[in-house]
Order: C-alpha cells, then structure tokens, then sequence
C-alpha cells in the first residue's frame, strides 16, 4: 500500500506568514486543501494547493458561512488510529487529516468600532473555523493544530525535522481551546450589552474605582445577578461594598440568629452589629433617640449600632441589613449622609422613605437571600488571572471553645461568645492585616488594610477608646448651637475624644462655633480614669499575634478576651502575657486574610 501523503487544511482570516508555511508544508510533500480566500493567495503565489470542494465535493455557499463544514473534512480531522474508524473513512472514502491551521474572523475587531450593529458582528461569527479548531485540538494525539502564525516557523522546524513532537502538539492544542474560549467569550460579552443590559445579567457602570478607568461593568456569565436596583445608579466601589458587606451580615445573622447590620466604606467595615436593645446613652451618643419604634426593631438597634461604632468613618457608607428594612431603620438611614444599602427587602413605606434620599438618586439594592455564590473565585490583577476557593468558612459561637489561657476556664460567657463571633465575622470581610474590637453586640474599633499587626491593634483599639469617650458625660452634655449638622457633630466630637483639639486660628474659631460652651479638652487622666471602666471588651484578629505588645495594647482598652489563630514563634509568651493580664486566651484555628 503506498505511504499516506499528509494533509493539511489552511483556513486563515489572518494570513500572516501564510505563504512561508505553505511553501514549507509543499516542501515536505504535504497536500495542501484550502478555503477560498485562502486558497486564492496560495494558488496566486504559484503553490500547489487544492480547493476545499475537492474533497467535500460541494461549493462554499451562503456567501462563505458554509465552506469546510462537511464529514470529508470533519471525519478526515476526528479519525484516531482505531480499526473501526479506518473502516469508516475507507467506506466514505476519506482521507485522515494530519495538520489543520485556521484563525477565526476578527469578531473583537468588529465589535470594538463604535455603533456596530448586531447583523455586522453576526457575520463576523466564525463557525467552521471554530469547528476546524476544536476538532483538530481535540484529537491532538495525531493532528496538529496551529491557531496562530506565530507557531509556523517552530512547526516547520520540526516537521522538517521529521515530525511534529507530541510536546509540541499538545501546546498547539492547549493554544487552540483558550483560542476558541476568548472568541466565545468576546461574542457573549457583545451579546450580553446587547441584550442583557436592563439590570438583570449585566449593568454598565459609568467607571471603575476612578473616574478615568473605563469602561466598566458587572455582570455574570449565567443566569441573572443576584440582586436588583430598585433606585440609583451602582459604582464600582458600591458594589464592592455591598458584595462584601451582604455575606457579613448574612453570615452574623445566621451565627446569632439576630437582625445584623453593617456600615461599609471603601471594601471594609466602618461598623457592624446585631440588634440588641439600646439605653438612653446609646440613643444619644447613635444619634437615634429621635426615632420612633427603634425599641422593637431589632434591626434598627443594629444599624444604629453599625453606624454609632465609628460615625466619621461611616460617613457615605454603603449598608448592608440582614432583614426586610422596615420604617425605624430606613427612618435613621433618611437622617445620615450614605451612599447607599443593600437588603433582602423593603417594606413599602421604608422604601418610599428611601427613595426620596439624595434628589432620588439613593442607590437601593435588593439581594437574592438564597444566592450561593460559585466556589471558586477569580480576578485578574495587572493582565494576570488569579484564582482561589471562596472563603466560605463558617464563623459562629462554638469557633470559640479552644480556651488556652487561663488553664482551668470555663467556657466563655455569652455575651463574650456573641461579641468575638460579631469581631471574627467582621474580619473575615475587611481588608487585612485586621483586628477587629467588640463588645454589646458590636464591632466598636475595627483596625483595616494595615501592614503590621500592631498598628491594627493599635489603629483600632483607639477606635474603640474614641467611641468609648463619647460615652463620658462631657460629652453627652454637649449643648449644640442651634442647626449643628449630624456630620459636623461627629466630627468635632471626633477632634475632642481623639485629643485633636484645634489651639489656634480660624480652625479653633469654626470648631468653637458649634457649641453654646466650648467643652474642655480631655487631660491623660481623664481618659485613663475613664477607660479603667471600659471592660469586657473582645478582640479578634485575622492571624497569630507576632509579638506580645498587641495584647498590651489590647489590655489598656478593656479588653477581657482574646482570639486569634496561633503558630507564632511567640504563641507562648502571647499566651503568658495575656493571663498575667487576666485576659483569657481563645485559639480560633483558621487565618482569615481578606483582599
Ligand atoms: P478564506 O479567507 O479562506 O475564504 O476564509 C478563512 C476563514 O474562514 C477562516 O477565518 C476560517 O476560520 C473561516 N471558515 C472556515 N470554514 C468556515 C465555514 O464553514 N463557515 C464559516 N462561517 N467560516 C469558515
């Protein structure tokens, strides 16, 4: 029987380099059989080369949307070296296909000129060539398949060599599928603008984190988004907030069964809390003592308490409620400067409220509660694709049950169990490194996104002093000038308990001019008098304590418990340290870095 003469198929929109491999392939006696135009520049610069009918036995029709699509060409590709397949190509009288090079037609190209139409990309739809790609890839045990004309001149190398090396085949291959998935890809994303863009699949954002970072957008790559906007306009950073902070309190209300609340700004929380009663202290320091029905809304108590954490940093923050948002809590909501919330639902006339914030413009989500997200997740940073579980690690109460020190403690009291569930919850969705600080059902100083454990330590334990001194009657008893704004009362009151008092100049004059009298400044003693009775307070943190100086510093804030994952050098001095400071010691066993 004569030896098999080689065939390749040539099918190329892109025809760099065409002519070098078909002059190569002619070299080593290959059968050339290529599409039209292909064959025409072949055939033009005086290489042997036969029409693609020649074996098919049919024209190109449909004004080339039918050329190679045909059993002589597609059985010839997918044959293996099995008796039974020899015997259905023999019976057809097809010939094995040995090399296939094909590159698609330019559908980005297309889609990227302004106001394509959707016929004008439809033609640019390749469907033989897709077809010739993933048949020649998918039986890369025989057939080669070259995608793109940078590969030729290797190829040829090779075959001049003797043949093509199974290394190599495989690579081609490889090349081959990711080719075919960014065509796929490049025609749902145009089919979803087209299509999809009335808020349930995808939705154009005006930019990214910045203003210049265009275009942008969210969607998903099946099925609907998760959430629906009920008013306003997402951002970019919106949406990191509200996809961050809607698993947070989800997760807390699932750990404690309560509604739970959480103030987010820039993708970590300013505040984050469950509902638990409030006392006439708490009213006013939360700046809610005006809100009618806050005693029986849970979830109320527990935004008021995600906002009254850290009021300066929650200014514009987006909010995520576990719950159906009902009156009380849109009420204080309508009182603050946001950006907007994201919340399973919303009663009527907690959303009427809603919708009149910000000219209208208030951004209102409404979540999916039932969404499970994929397992895995993905991004790309700087060109490159990176990808990891989600972290979907179940944070609750009994996470705290591994007491270190002291040696013979009892279990953690519940109100304990409660508050570093609320502060490992918190950290699991805030920028690391993170320590997170709780008591009464909330986070009350929250250390995000700093390089070193102790400046998070530190960061929030001061936090938590802050929020602690605005409890001190002098400034409870500040009497206010009359039209004081909300933001300008935290933030001088935020100058006062962080001891930032401005001395002189027109700072000192507009600060002054807030108040009927001029609170005094905090002397060292004052605060250290107060804050001996701050106590009971929990502290997390989202990896091992390196040195002992983090649970100094978590002590002079009155800290009583401490969890952290061990397996620093240092476990035993840290663990030392916090009983010779009558703090007890939980190891909760899983690191959550959060990025
Ligand atoms: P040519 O320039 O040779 O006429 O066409 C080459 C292009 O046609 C290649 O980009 C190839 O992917 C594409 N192609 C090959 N076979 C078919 C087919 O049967 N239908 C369509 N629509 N395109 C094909």
């Amino acid at each position: 029987m004569a030896a098999h003469q080689r065939i390749a198929i040539v099918s190329v929109y892109d025809k760099t380099g065409l002519l070098d491999l078909a002059k190569g392939l002619v070299q080593q006696n290959v059968r050339l059989l290529a599409s039209g135009g292909t064959a025409k520049m072949i055939r033009e610069s005086g290489f042997p080369v036969e029409d693609i009918s020649a074996i098919t036995k049919a024209p190109e029709m449909l004004a080339g949307r039918v050329k190679t699509l045909h059993p002589a060409v597609h059985a010839g590709i997918l044959a293996r070296d099995l008796a039974s397949d020899e015997k259905d190509l023999a019976e057809q009288n097809i010939d094995k296909v040995d090399y296939v090079i094909c590159n698609l037609y330019p559908f980005k190209d297309t889609v990227a000129k302004i106001n394509v139409t959707v016929p004008e990309a439809v033609e640019e739809i390749d469907i033989g060539g897709v077809t010739l790609i993933r048949a020649a890839a998918k039986n890369h045990t025989r057939v080669t398949i070259l995608s793109d004309p940078k590969d030729y001149p290797e190829f040829l190398k090779e075959l001049e060599a003797g043949e093509v090396k199974e290394s190599s085949r495989k690579l081609y291959a490889l090349k081959a599928f990711e080719h075919t998935a960014d065509y796929d890809n490049a025609i749902a994303d145009f089919f979803r603008k087209q299509y999809a863009s009335d808020g349930l699949q995808y939705i154009p954002l005006r930019y990214g984190a910045n203003p210049h970072q265009k275009p942008a957008a969210a969607y998903v790559k099946e099925g609907v988004l998760p959430f629906k906007v009920l008013s306003g306009a997402p951002g970019y950073i919106n949406l990191l907030d509200a996809l961050n902070s809607w698993p947070l309190v989800k997760e807390l209300k699932a750990a404690l069964g309560k509604p739970a609340a959480a103030s987010f700004k820039h993708v970590s929380p300013a505040g984050a809390a469950i509902g638990e009663p409030l006392d006439a202290d708490e009213r006013k320091v939360y700046m809610v003592d005006d809100i009618p029905g806050i005693e029986t809304s849970g979830l109320a108590q527990a935004y008021a308490r995600a906002r009254g954490a850290d009021r300066m940093s929650s200014f514009g923050d987006l909010i995520a409620l576990s719950d159906i948002v009902d009156v009380p809590t849109a009420s204080i909501i309508s009182k603050e400067v946001s950006d907007g919330v994201i919340a399973p639902g919303y009663e009527e006339a907690a959303l009427a409220i809603l919708k009149k914030k910000k000219g209208g413009r208030y951004l209102i989500l409404q979540v999916d509660p039932e969404y499970e997200p994929s397992k895995k997740e993905t991004r790309t940073v700087y060109g490159i694709t990176l990808t990891q579980g989600r972290n979907d690690v179940e944070i609750s109460p009994d996470s705290f049950k591994n007491i270190i020190t002291p040696k013979d403690s009892p279990a953690l009291p519940e109100s304990a169990q409660r508050d570093l569930t609320i502060a490992t919850i918190a950290l699991k969705y805030t920028q690391s490194n993170s320590v997170c600080y709780a008591t009464r059902g909330q986070v009350v100083g929250l250390g995000a996104g700093q390089q070193s454990r102790i400046h998070c330590t530190r960061l929030a334990g001061d936090k938590a002093d802050n929020w602690w001194l605005r409890f001190h009657p002098r400034v409870l008893g500040i009497k206010w000038k009359k039209g004081t704004k909300r933001p300008d009362k935290s933030n001088a009151i935020d100058l006062l308990v962080s001891g930032q008092l401005p001395k002189l100049g027109t700072e000192c004059e507009t600060f002054e001019a807030l108040f009927e009298n001029v609170p005094t400044a905090f002397t060292e003693e004052d605060k250290t008098e107060w804050l001996s009775q701050l106590t009971d307070v929990c502290v997390s943190s989202d990896a091992f304590f390196p040195f002992t100086d983090n649970v100094y510093r978590a002590a002079r804030s009155g800290v009583k418990y401490i969890a952290a994952p061990g397996g620093s050098q240092n476990d035993v001095p840290v663990f030392e340290t916090a009983e010779k400071l009558g703090i007890t010691f939980v190891e909760q066993s899983i690191r959550l870095f959060h990025h």
